[in-house]
């Protein structure tokens, strides 16, 4: 799962991105409007964080654009903590509101509460016979037993578990797996298949991970949901 944040302000922004990856979500960073409109066109994102003073604009103009006439949820980050900057803000849309000073554990509660809700598909528990894997709280388990899996073990399974019984390619898993800024090299997607295709077998996982040549990998669909 793969998450946009735009906050110009360096150490905040790194300390959010430090803590999302921790987490174990992938995340893009822009520090103006127009970085975000790019980065937006490039990848999806199942959430964006959205900082309100930008030094090209104004995040709330910038919200509806970055959805796209979709229905990304967006998170808004902001110092201006009056009461009529937080009604403005989600009058012009946003799912949440965070003032700053930031705490970490709580915008990591409430990306996670974004994610979950009712109607965010993205946020949704994911089962595949004895799999199931919580998106938003990144976490995996076999019959119940957790996983113990790296970031980005823990999103290639997710992807191949979205699209069960469907081939999926090398670019839709890096593009899920990577943030932009991310260094990959040329056989990272291979290792990190091959970390989870041990893994899945040490914990007893029956699911094999398929690679189909040329194409991609996939999951096959089991009798169990
Ligand atoms: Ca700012």
């Amino acid at each position: 799962m793969r998450l946009l944040l735009v906050e110009d302000h360096p150490p905040l922004a790194e300390a959010v991105c430090d803590a999302l990856r921790h987490a174990g979500f992938a995340v893009d960073h822009a520090s103006t409007a127009a970085q975000a409109l790019e980065l937006s066109d490039l990848a999806e994102h199942a959430l964006i964080l959205l900082d309100l003073g930008l030094p090209d604009g104004d995040g709330l103009r910038l919200l509806p654009l970055l959805r796209r006439g979709g229905r990304v949820p967006v998170i808004v980050l902001t110092a201006r903590d009056q009461l009529a900057d937080r009604l403005a803000g989600l009058d012009g849309g946003a799912d949440d509101y965070i003032v700053k000073p930031v705490e970490m554990p709580e915008l990591l509660a409430r990306a996670r509460a974004v994610l979950r809700r009712p109607g965010n598909r993205s946020g949704t528990m994911l089962r595949l016979g004895p799999l199931a894997l919580d998106p938003a709280a990144r976490s995996a388990t076999v019959d119940g037993t957790p996983l113990v899996l790296s970031r980005r073990e823990l999103g290639v399974l997710e992807q191949l578990m979205r699209a069960s019984g469907r081939v999926v390619s090398r670019q839709m898993l890096e593009e899920a797996v990577y943030a932009l800024d991310d260094e990959v090299s040329p056989n990272a997607l291979e290792a990190a298949i091959s970390r989870l295709r041990r893994a899945l077998e040490a914990a007893g996982c029956t699911v094999p991970i398929v690679n189909v040549r040329g194409v991609g990998w996939m999951l096959p669909r089991q009798d169990r949901p």
